[in-house]
């Protein structure tokens, strides 16, 4: 399959961030500007926060870079915000190209936006540090499927994660933890607080030549009361599936989400050691044995039973009557079985503290880089003789 650097898809593609700021009231306008999307406050909002001063027709013009805001009014606006000061002040590049949204209609723009703005702020953090380190980020290469016809697509897909599989050095076995996985693999991953209607969305951080590909994920499936790690696994490796496959322009958001469904659960488990375990040609089927294979591949059953008719071990028909079941056991929403693993991933920080150590930033650029205080930066950072 021809492998080529991925560049963000076009037509679907949408800016983040703005273009560059050309003035520093502008850049400051624009930084005030969007850490109040990243809050989720109209401009009014913002106003009536602060006492009603300054404006919000007064804010409307710092964020437009007519006028600048004084070190007074920045510190208030810091303090609402919940940004450090230097958040006002850093120099802009980076853009977020959106490929990709999963679930975003019940978001609503507003939502989105916010969302957007809060992995915007943590993606150019961590570019940053790396930069700073001096890291250079592996490009993803991408699959180009743009010249397959529907029919091709299931052949196409499954060599397609075949191959990434093989040039990430992964084998054919469980991948333990997925999250730590993509962040070795050059692929930013941040995980938000649970929104209605979020699960994930995977963009592009580009920033002149560099393009760095970036995964978004709702919390919910890593926390109780809803935690699910298989879940968390597919819709991680869904998202990579949106930035690594190029699809046919003629296929619908629909079309493309179900083939990136396949694409992860090709990925997540490899169509031979799948039929080895699963077998062929299956009609009854016990539902131990797709909690084993659950267990032991970190899938979820719903997953597990696809997989079979994506790669005909069972027919469509014995796959319908299974989704009849699974709807009647409400399994949908609580399923049975389990994955003792772990998706907990550290990257960022002890990024920042090896810098740290290094003398390669102050303690006080390393604390906004985390977005904490002195004090707290104290508490986690402990040099040795
Ligand atoms: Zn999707």
């Amino acid at each position: 399959m021809p492998m080529k650097p991925a560049t963000p898809s076009s037509g679907k593609d949408e800016t983040c961030a703005p273009s560059i700021p050309v003035s520093p009231a502008a850049r400051m306008g624009d930084r005030l500007r969007r850490s109040r999307l990243m809050a989720g406050l109209s401009l009014r909002d913002l106003s009536d926060a602060l006492g009603g001063e300054p404006s919000h027709t007064q804010i409307a013009k710092f964020e437009a870079g007519e006028v600048c805001p004084d070190s007074k009014q920045l510190a208030r606006f810091s303090q609402v915000l919940q940004v450090r000061p230097d958040y006002f002040f850093r120099k802009d590049g980076l853009k977020l190209q959106t490929v990709e949204y999963r679930s975003h209609t019940k978001l609503g723009s507003k939502g989105r936006k916010r969302l957007e703005e809060q992995a915007y702020e943590f993606f150019e953090r961590y570019l940053e540090i790396e930069q700073i380190l001096g890291i250079a980020t592996e490009p993803l290469q991408c699959a180009d499927l743009s010249d397959k016809t529907v029919e091709e697509l299931p052949a196409a897909i499954e060599d397609a994660a075949k191959n990434l599989r093989e040039a990430w050095k992964l084998g054919m076995n469980p991948i333990p933890n997925v999250h730590v996985m993509l962040q070795t693999r050059g692929v930013k991953v941040k995980t938000l607080a649970h929104e209605d209607g979020f699960d994930g969305f995977s963009a592009f951080a580009t920033d002149g030549d560099m393009s760095v590909p970036v995964i978004a994920l709702s919390k919910r499936w890593l926390e109780e009361p809803d935690k699910d790690l298989p879940r968390f696994r597919f819709t991680a490796i869904h998202e990579l599936a949106h930035l690594y496959l190029k699809f046919p322009e003629s296929l619908s958001h629909k079309e493309k989400e179900n083939w990136c469904h396949w694409f992860a659960g090709a990925f997540l488990v490899p169509s031979e050691p799948f039929e080895e375990r699963f077998g062929v040609n299956r009609v009854k089927i016990a539902l131990s044995e797709l909690i084993a294979i659950k267990r032991e591949w970190g899938m979820s059953v719903a997953a597990v039973m696809k997989r079979a008719c994506n790669l005909k071990l069972v027919t469509p028909g014995r796959y319908k009557t299974y989704c009849i079941v699974a709807n009647k056991q409400g399994w949908s929403t609580k399923e049975p079985g389990t994955w003792i693993g772990d998706e907990k991933s550290s990257r960022f920080e002890p990024l920042v503290l090896r810098a740290l150590a290094q003398e390669l930033i102050t303690p006080s650029k390393a604390a906004g880089l985390l977005g904490i205080s002195l004090p707290e930066l104290g508490a986690r950072y402990t040099p040795l003789d």
